[in-house]
Order: C-alpha cells, then sequence, then structure tokens
C-alpha cells in the first residue's frame, strides 16, 4: 500500500467523520476510531530493540525486537515480519 495514499485516506477520513457529524449523521467515534487505527497500521514503524546478547563471534546483538503498537516481543534474526503477526503493524526494518 501506497504510504503518501494511507497518510491521505487518513486525514481526509477524519474530515469526514467531522463533517459527517456536524451534519448529524450518527456516527460512533469508537468505529471510527478503529478505522484510522487499522489505517495507521498499514504506515511502517521502526520495531523497538532491547536485549544485550552477543553473537557467539563477540559482536553485540540485540535479543530481542518489541513492536510499537501492540508491544509484543520477538526474537531478533528469526522473526522479522513485514507485518507484525499480533496486531498487523508494518514494520519498517531500515536503519
Ligand atoms: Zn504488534
Amino acid at each position: 500500500m501506497d504510504e503518501k495514499k494511507v497518510r491521505e485516506v487518513i486525514e481526509d477520513f477524519k474530515e469526514i467523520v467531522l463533517m459527517s457529524s456536524a451534519m448529524g449523521f450518527d456516527i460512533t467515534s469508537g468505529q471510527c476510531d478503529l478505522i484510522i487505527e487499522a489505517l495507521e497500521k498499514q504506515l511502517p514503524r521502526k520495531p523497538n530493540f532491547e536485549g544485550d546478547g552477543y553473537a557467539p563471534n563477540g559482536t553485540f546483538v540485540y535479543d530481542t525486537w518489541i513492536c510499537p503498537s501492540c508491544e509484543g516481543y520477538y526474537e531478533v534474526d528469526y522473526d522479522d515480519y513485514v507485518y507484525c503477526p499480533q496486531c498487523g503493524q508494518k514494520l519498517d526494518w531500515s536503519e
């Protein structure tokens, strides 16, 4: 999914929600939050790294990465997903 497009859709959607409620349409904020939350998960976020493990050759490595959305723990080098398997957050693995 195109990141720029997703950001635009989120902004447009927020406006639609505001306009709709101003016009008296009954859109519950919970439903809107859910839609915005789902869209925001399409925007890649960097995983957080934790741990102070060392590889057999002595170089410093992280043990785990933590999902920035649901805070699920995964093992570095074994569980590098494009999307978090728990919450669907798109992940940014760039340095
Ligand atoms: Zn997650």
